[in-house]
């Protein structure tokens, strides 16, 4: 039987402590990051938790999550603050602030590789990974648990700024089958880094962007500005459908350290098509699915069902 040792879930009791950390290590190297339906999942569990709650306290237990404001400064910011709003803008999670009614800045939240953001009762014993906790004013503990310590949660008074770069939201009204058409067109770039890069698109990732370009039959290495409407039209449509039924099934866990808010894994995972099954039989027409590296980036592709783009001719 398989045992449980993800680090967020029970106490392994110290017979289990080395096993514990090595898979730890183990799973870091292997670790996906957390995309747009893993962030909208912390986001919407933690919300009725947090909406209309006051911090009390802030304790902050590895000083860099706070992105680079002194503890003094961040505790005095959320102190007294009341939730108003717990939302998602590309991967970040955003938990508004207020006082006396009036907005008093946001939470920015960024999960990284190994972050997780839990609301638990703030008398029970948070674990080793605890980067910043805030007590509210029922008795419980907002706290952000990261093990590698990459994840970020920032105070700002303003966050226009911060998000000024970031391109449409693919959930969101702008993003229409015309407009990516049209932005695709505009871009000479290969579809996986530009669907990547967060100033095309807010919110994908490496996973969601192997399994769209599946579902729309187009090799990652294909140039944007070579898309005809027609895919570009069922690119759009996969995206959605993709992130919605990940959404719908809070986010995957494959390789990843994402759990929910109330510990469970994710589920979307199960309905990978390419992703993580390299050397696998592609469900659509049986050839084997290749994994490769682009950009860095492990890549996943079944061969016939994305052909590869031909060199272009010299016009
Ligand atoms: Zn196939």
């Amino acid at each position: 039987m398989e045992q449980n040792v993800s680090p967020f879930i029970g106490n392994p009791g110290p017979g289990l402590e080395r096993d514990l950390r090595q898979s730890v290590r183990a799973r870091i190297l292997r670790a996906a990051m957390p995309e747009l339906p893993e962030v909208e999942t912390t986001a919407r569990l933690v919300r009725p938790r947090l909406l209309g709650r006051s911090v009390r306290a802030a304790r902050v237990g590895w000083p860099r999550t706070l992105g680079g404001l002194g503890t003094a400064a961040f505790e005095r910011a959320v102190r007294g603050a009341e939730v108003r709003a717990v939302g998602r803008r590309a991967k970040w999670v955003v938990i508004e602030l207020a006082r006396g009614g009036a907005p008093a800045g946001v939470l920015l939240v960024h999960l990284r590789m190994t972050g997780r953001l839990v609301v638990e009762d703030a008398a029970s014993d948070a674990g080793p990974w605890l980067r910043v906790g805030l007590a509210l004013d029922d008795g419980n503990e907002l706290r952000f648990l990261d093990v590698r310590k990459f994840g970020r949660m920032l105070y700002m008074a303003d966050p226009a700024a911060h998000f000024a770069d970031l391109g449409p939201e693919p959930l969101g009204p702008e993003f229409t089958a015309d407009w990516l058409f049209g932005a695709l067109r505009e871009r000479r770039r290969a579809l996986k880094p530009l669907l990547l890069d967060q100033t095309f698109v807010a919110g994908l990732g490496n996973i969601y962007v192997d399994e769209a370009l599946f579902a729309a039959g187009l090799h990652p290495l294909r140039r944007s500005d070579v898309v005809t409407r027609a895919q570009a039209s069922e690119l759009h449509a996969a995206i959605q459908r993709i992130l919605a039924a990940a959404i719908e099934r809070e986010g995957s866990s494959f390789d990843t350290f994402y759990r929910t808010p109330e510990g469970r894994p994710g589920e979307y995972q199960h309905l990978f098509e390419v992703y993580g099954r390299g050397g696998e039989a592609c469900r659509r027409c049986g050839a084997l699915i290749v994994r490769s590296v682009v950009g860095q980036r492990g890549t996943h592709v079944c061969p016939r069902c994305q052909p590869k783009p031909r060199p272009r001719r010299p016009s």
